[in-house]
C-alpha cells in the first residue's frame, strides 16, 4: 500500500481516486482548494460534450473507456452520461472528405460511426438548415457526460475505501528529500505521501513549481453560451435526447440543454489567460475558471450558428462564459511520473471526455508498474529541456487551440515555435531549397527544391499522388527514393533518435537487464534489441553499440525512452548516462553507389566484406572524428555517420564533394521513410508500441530467453504461451496506382480485422504496400482483404514470407 495525496477534486482527480481503490489502494488522500465538489475548476461548468473519435488512437480509447466507465455509474436517478449519440456537419467537400478518413479510423479504433447524406442529417436533428450541407458523421455511442454526478458517484465509492477529501484546503508547498516527495504542505497542515498526482487542471503549472518539474500547458478562455427556449424544445422534458452537433467550419458546437441549447466556440481570436490572473475561490462572483463573457468576440460565431439552426434567432442568448481549460503544445494530455522527482506523478490537460479512462490507466500505471494503453504520446517526460520553455509551448499550444476544429493533416507543420533546434547542416540545406518540418524541436527537410530536375529524370516511374496524399508533398520526394536507389542519397538522422553514453561500473549487468538480447558483444560491434516494461509490451526497439569495455552508446527512440532508461537506474548504481544528442550530428549515405564512394575516401576503412549490420566503427574521415554504423537498408549498403556538431559541417562537406561524381543528392526525412517501408523495415512507436509483445510483431529473434532475467521476461513467457491478440503483416495493394496513407481499417468480408500501421509505395513491386495490425485468424496468405481509404476499399493480399526486419 502506497501513501497516495491527489491534488485536486475535479473530474480526473476523483475519477484516478475512484481507480485506485477499484485496484485495491487504500490509503488515498485527496485535497482541494474549493469547496467539494462544485470545486470551482474547469469541470464544474463543463457542457461535458463526448466525442469520442479522434485520429489519435490513444484518445479514442481513453475516450470510450470513459464513456464505458460513465456509462457503468448512471443511473435513472442520477444520470452520468447520455447516450444521443453525436453528428459532425460538413459544410465544404474536404469536411466531407476528412470525415470519411474520420469513419475509417473509427473502424480502426473499433467505434461504429456512419457517413450520411445531408437529408439523413436532417432527420439526425431537425433544428439544421439542410442548405450548404455535404454530409455529415454519426456516432451513435457518443454523448453528454454529467461529469459531477460522476463525481458525486465515483467518491462515494472511494469514500468506502476510507479516502478522505478535503475540500477548502489548498496545498502550499511539496516536500522533496533526496528527488523523492514525501509531504504535501496545505493550509490545513501538512500530509505526508509516497506518491503525488497533480490533477490541479490548468493550476498544474504552479503545482509543478514546487518541485522544479515543468507541467507546459496554457490556460485559455474558451466561450460557451446559454439559449433561451427554443420554439422545438418547448415540450422537452429532458434534459438531453437530441445528438450533440459539431460544425467544425465555423469553428462551434452545440447540445441541448432541456428547452434550449448550449453552444461553445473556437472562433473567436485566443484567449489566453496568465495563473496570476485567475482570482482565488469566493474572491469574485463568478467561479475562478470563469471570465467574464465578451460578447463581441461570439458575434460571428452566433451568426453562423442561426444560420445553421435558423430557430436561434428567435431564442436569442440567455447568458454566456469564458471558461477556462488547458491546451498543451502537442494538444496530448500530460501524464505520468516525471522523471525529475520521484514520486511526483501529474495527470493534467484532460477533457471530461478522457477523464475516467486517463485514471484508470494511472491506476495501472502506478499499480502495475505499466498500463495497457500505450501513453508514450501523453507521458509528460516527451518534452526536451528547450521544450520547457513558456517561449516554445505557450504559442504552439494557443496555436493548438486555434486549429483545433481545422482539417489535420499528419503532415502538416506547425507554424509556430519554429528553428529552435537546427542541425549544423542547416544552411547547406537552406540553400539547397530544404522543405522543412519540425520533430522534437529539430528542422528536419523532407525534401529539397534543388532535386526538383529529377522528377523528369524519373518521370515515367514516379507515381502521381492525388487528394488527401497530394497534400504537403512534392513529387520531388519520390525522385529522391528512386535516385538513392540508384545512385546515393545523403540523409540528415541528426533528429531521428535521442543518444546516450552509458558507462560504468555495472554497465553491461544493467544494460542486460534492459534489453531482450545479449548485449556483451565485441567492442566496435553493435547491436538491435528490444526494451520490455514489466507487462512485456515493448517499450523501445533500440540499438546498443559497444565503443569499450564498460561503454555504451544508445540509440532510442526519444526522450520519454531516454527517460524510462534513466528511471531504471538505481540510486546506488555507478553506471553514468549522458544524452549526448544535443552535441551529435548524423548522416546517413544510403545507395547503390555508397560504398564505391566510400571506398574512395579509405579503401582501407570501407573495403568489402569488413561491414556487416554488427559492425560499428570508430574512425577518421579526413580529421573528423566519426562513429560509423552500417545497415543495409531497401537492399543497399548504408553507413550511419556521427560526429561532434563542431566538425558536423565539415563532413557533409567532404562527402558532398567526394558523392558528386557518384551523382550524390542530399534527400529529405520523406524519401528515407519511404525507403524505410519499402525494404520492410519496422519503426517503434509507428508499428508497433507499449501494447505488443515481441511475438505479435514478429521480433521474436531478438528474444533471448537464455538470458536469466531482464525486465518484462516473466510476463513475456506468459505472453508467449497465451498466444497473440494481433499479429503484424505486409499487404499489397492489388490497384499499382493507390497508395494510402496510415490508420485505415483493414477488412476481411466486411469485418474489421485490424489497421494499417505505415504505409508507402514500393518501386520494386510497382504497388502500393501497407504493414497491418490483425487478428490472428484473419492472416491467412490465401485471403484477400479490403483497406477502406476515405470511403473506398481497395482489395490487398497478405504478403507471403515478408520478412521483417528491424
Ligand atoms: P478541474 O476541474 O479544474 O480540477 C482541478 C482542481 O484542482 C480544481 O478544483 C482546483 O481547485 C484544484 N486545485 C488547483 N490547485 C490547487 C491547490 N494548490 N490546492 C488544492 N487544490 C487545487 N471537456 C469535454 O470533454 N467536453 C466538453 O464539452 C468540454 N467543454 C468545455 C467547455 C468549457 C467552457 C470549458 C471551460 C471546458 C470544457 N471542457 C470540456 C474541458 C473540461 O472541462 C476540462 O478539461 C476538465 O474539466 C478538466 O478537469 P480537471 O479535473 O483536470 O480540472
Amino acid at each position: 500500500q502506497k501513501k497516495i495525496v491527489i491534488i485536486g477534486a475535479g473530474v480526473v482527480g476523483c475519477s484516478t481516486a475512484y481507480y485506485l481503490n477499484k485496484m485495491g489502494q487504500r490509503d488515498v488522500t485527496v485535497i482541494e482548494q474549493g469547496p467539494l465538489f462544485e470545486t470551482g475548476g474547469s469541470t464544474s461548468h463543463a457542457p461535458g460534450l463526448v466525442f469520442q473519435v479522434s485520429f489519435s488512437k490513444v484518445l479514442t480509447t481513453l475516450a470510450s473507456q470513459t464513456v464505458e466507465t460513465f456509462k457503468s455509474l448512471s443511473t435513472d436517478a442520477q444520470r452520468s452520461f447520455y447516450s444521443v449519440g453525436s453528428l459532425e456537419v460538413a459544410h465544404t467537400s474536404d469536411r466531407l472528405e476528412d470525415l470519411k478518413r474520420k469513419a475509417g479510423v473509427a473502424s480502426s479504433w473499433g467505434i461504429d460511426a456512419f457517413v450520411l447524406s445531408p437529408e439523413e442529417c436532417c432527420e439526425k436533428s431537425p433544428l439544421i438548415n439542410r442548405d450548404n450541407i455535404y454530409g455529415g458523421l454519426y456516432v451513435p455511442s457518443d454523448g453528454i457526460a454529467k461529469p459531477l454526478n460522476a463525481v458525486d458517484q465515483m467518491t462515494s465509492f472511494s469514500k468506502s475505501c476510507d479516502t478522505k477529501f478535503y475540500g477548502n484546503t489548498e496545498v502550499t508547498n511539496i516536500e522533496v528529500v533526496d528527488g523523492q516527495v514525501k509531504a504535501v504542505e496545505t493550509s490545513a497542515g501538512k500530509f505526508e505521501a509516497d506518491l503525488i498526482i497533480c490533477c490541479a487542471g490548468f493550476w498544474g503549472p504552479h503545482i509543478g513549481e514546487m518541485v522544479g518539474v515543468t507541467i507546459p500547458l496554457q490556460p485559455m478562455a474558451h466561450q460557451y453560451v446559454f439559449t433561451n427556449e427554443l420554439e422545438e424544445l418547448a415540450e422537452e422534458e429532458e434534459e438531453v435526447t437530441m445528438p450533440l452537433i459539431r460544425q467544425q467550419d465555423s469553428s462551434i458546437y452545440f447540445r441541448q440543454v432541456f428547452n434550449g441549447l448550449g453552444i461553445g466556440s473556437y472562433q473567436h481570436r485566443p484567449l489566453p489567460v496568465e495563473l496570476n490572473e485567475i482570482t482565488k475561490y469566493g474572491e469574485a462572483k463568478e467561479m475562478p475558471s470563469v471570465k467574464a463573457f465578451t460578447p463581441e468576440d461570439f458575434e460571428k460565431p452566433w451568426q453562423d450558428a442561426t444560420e445553421f439552426i435558423p430557430s436561434l434567432k428567435q431564442a436569442g442568448i440567455k447568458k454566456g462564459i469564458n471558461g477556462i481549460f488547458s491546451f498543451t503544445p502537442d494538444g496530448m494530455p500530460l501524464l505520468g511520473e516525471s522523471q525529475k522527482v520521484r514520486g511526483f506523478w501529474v495527470a493534467e490537460a484532460i477533457w471530461v471526455t478522457h477523464s475516467a479512462g486517463v485514471a484508470r490507466q494511472m491506476a495501472e500505471w502506478i499499480v502495475n508498474g505499466a498500463p495497457t494503453v500505450d501513453l508514450e504520446l501523453c507521458d509528460i517526460n516527451r518534452f526536451d529541456t528547450y521544450a520547457q520553455s513558456p517561449d516554445y509551448y505557450k504559442p504552439r499550444s494557443i496555436e493548438n487551440y486555434e486549429k483545433v476544429y481545422d482539417i489535420h493533416h499528419p503532415s502538416m507543420p506547425p507554424e509556430t515555435s519554429r528553428n529552435i533546434r537546427v542541425s549544423p547542416y542547416y544552411m547547406r540545406q537552406k540553400t539547397l531549397g530544404a522543405y522543412f518540418n519540425e520533430k522534437n524541436g529539430w528542422e528536419q527537410p523532407q525534401w529539397y527544391e534543388a532535386n526538383d530536375s529529377l522528377v523528369s529524370v524519373y518521370e515515367k516511374t514516379i507515381l502521381k499522388r492525388k487528394g488527401w496524399a497530394a497534400k504537403y508533398w512534392s513529387p520531388i520526394i519520390e525522385a529522391e527514393q528512386l535516385h538513392t536507389r540508384q545512385h546515393i542519397g545523403l540523409y540528415d538522422v541528426t533528429a531521428t533518435k535521442k543518444r546516450l553514453e552509458i558507462k560504468g561500473d555495472g554497465v553491461v549487468e544493467f544494460l542486460q537487464q534492459l534489453t531482450t538480447s545479449n548485449i556483451d558483444i565485441p567492442i566496435g560491434h553493435a547491436i538491435n534489441t528490444l526494451m520490455l516494461h514489466e507487462l512485456a509490451g515493448i517499450k523501445d526497439e533500440i540499438k546498443v553499440i559497444r565503443k569499450a569495455t564498460s561503454a555504451f552508446h544508445v540509440l532510442c527512440t526519444g526522450p520519454v525512452e531516454a527517460s524510462w532508461i534513466q528511471k531504471q537506474l538505481s540510486a546506488s548504481s555507478q553506471v553514468v548516462i549522458q544524452d549526448v544528442t544535443a552535441e551529435t550530428c548524423s548522416l546517413c549515405v544510403i545507395g547503390l553507389k555508397a560504398k564505391e564512394m566510400l571506398q574512395s575516401l579509405d579503401s582501407d576503412v570501407f573495403v568489402e566484406n569488413k561491414w556487416t549490420s554488427q559492425s560499428a566503427k570508430e574512425l577518421l574521415i579526413g580529421n573528423i572524428p566519426v562513429l560509423a554504423v552500417y545497415n543495409s537498408y531497401a537492399g543497399m549498403d548504408s553507413w550511419e555517420l556521427s560526429t561532434t556538431n563542431d566538425q558536423g559541417l565539415q563532413l557533409w562537406d567532404l562527402l558532398f564533394e567526394t558523392g558528386r561524381p557518384y551523382k550524390l543528392i542530399a534527400a529529405g526525412d520523406r524519401a528515407l521513410e519511404a525507403l524505410r517501408i519499402e525494404s520492410f523495415t519496422l519503426r517503434s512507436s509507428k508499428d508497433f508500441w507499449s501494447e505488443h509483445d515481441p511475438y505479435e510483431i514478429g521480433l521474436d529473434h531478438m528474444i533471448d530467453l537464455n538470458k536469466p532475467t531482464f525486465i518484462g521476461r516473466k510476463a513475456l513467457i506468459d505472453r508467449k504461451e497465451k498466444g497473440p491478440k494481433l499479429i503484424l503483416v505486409t499487404l499489397i495493394l492489388d490497384n499499382p496506382t493507390v497508395v494510402v496513407m496510415g490508420y485505415e481499417p483493414v477488412f476481411s468480408k466486411e469485418k474489421v480485422v485490424g489497421f494499417v500501421t505505415s504505409a508507402g509505395y514500393s518501386y520494386s513491386l510497382g504497388k502500393g504496400i501497407v504493414y497491418a495490425l490483425l487478428f490472428p485468424e484473419n492472416v491467412n496468405e490465401e485471403a484477400t482483404l479490403d483497406v477502406e481509404y476515405f470511403g473506398k476499399t481497395y482489395t490487398a493480399q497478405v504478403m507471403k514470407d515478408s520478412t521483417v526486419v528491424i
